[in-house]
């Protein structure tokens, strides 16, 4: 057990002063014991690429949904059923594409509303964010939403007390923390494995981090999205099997746009340099993904929570 004490470094907001503190328990994992239960989540942040990283007040277009079908696709030839964490201003534009994943068996949850980072936000902010991101995705999918992931990956350190505002909305369960110090996002040494981080009130939330692989000191992320499209399959494969005989779930992500190699070609006003980084891998993704899932055991978040004796 470990008390957490955000370091007071770049304080975007006047809520972000706000000290928290965070009892963060390891959870128990049981290793899974029922074949017919998933050992790892393969998990889909569903936005539309343009709105979501270059201009967050831009429409939401039909590219979502028609990628989306390009992840069903390869989800059905490898016989896996996801979770979709969908942002919530796609659920309000598009409502049958959210219903129609639930219809097929797939599992859907929330990931934000606007897609602005979470640390950009007071607290009045978040708690308008992730009322409307959990609304939202509920109204379209017709079933209760219980977990959620950040845009981003975007609470770090300075803005842990988002964890608190996620409780009060009546999530139960959050994958936003990503457990290292990365370039973008990340918060350094943090639990690798699925934990529980208790709030000041009481409530507890159970934080599920992507996978990381873990070797002596060092680290590397093999939790799907860009480290899927730059990583040799073979070290992503050799990570995850990695993370399996360390006994505990590997959470991977990616995103819709990801699977479409021609979209960015559609974007006039975007520079080549935006385009050749968001592009690389893009075209070998779909492929790479089809090849990786079939060879260790994916499925439905709330199925691995299950298989591991987490819920
Ligand atoms: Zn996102």
């Amino acid at each position: 057990m470990t008390i957490f004490a955000p370091p007071a470094r770049r304080t975007t907001t006047e809520a972000s002063k706000t000290f928290v503190p965070l009892k963060i328990e390891e959870a128990v994992l049981v290793p899974p014991i029922d074949p017919s239960l998933p050992r790892n989540a393969f998990t889909i942040d569903v936005e539309d690429w343009y709105q979501s990283s270059l201009d967050y007040d831009a429409p939401i277009t039909d590219r979502v949904v028609r990628n989306v079908d390009r992840v069903l696709a390869v989800l059905d030839e490898c016989g896996v059923k996801g979770s979709f964490f969908v942002q919530g201003r796609v659920a309000e534009t598009y409502p049958s594409l959210v219903s129609a994943l639930v219809a097929e068996g797939h599992e859907v949850q929330a990931h934000g509303y606007s897609h602005r980072p979470l640390y950009s936000m007071n607290r009045d902010e978040l708690r308008q964010e992730l009322d409307r991101a959990k609304k939202t995705v509920e109204d379209a999918a017709g079933t209760a939403v219980t977990a959620f992931r950040a845009q981003d990956f975007s609470i770090l350190a300075e803005n842990l007390w988002a964890i608190e505002t996620l409780a009060e909305v009546g999530f139960e369960m959050d994958s936003s923390i990503f457990p290292m110090r990365s370039r973008h996002y990340g918060i350094p040494n943090w639990p690798l494995g699925p934990h529980y981080l208790t709030v000041a009130g009481g409530a507890r939330i159970l934080e599920i981090p992507v996978a990381i692989w873990s070797v002596g000191r060092l680290k590397m992320p093999v939790a799907g999205g860009g480290y899927f499209r730059v990583l040799p399959r073979r070290v992503i494969e050799r990570g995850l099997r990695s993370i399996a005989d360390a006994n505990r779930p590997a959470i991977v992500y990616c995103h819709p746009y990801e699977f479409n190699a021609d979209e960015l070609g559609e974007y006039s006003d975007v520079s080549r340099r935006v385009t050749a980084t968001q592009g690389f891998g893009r075209a070998s993704f779909a492929k790479r993904v089809g090849t990786v899932l079939p060879k260790l055991s994916f499925g439905r978040l709330s199925d691995v929570l299950a298989a591991w004796g987490l819920r």
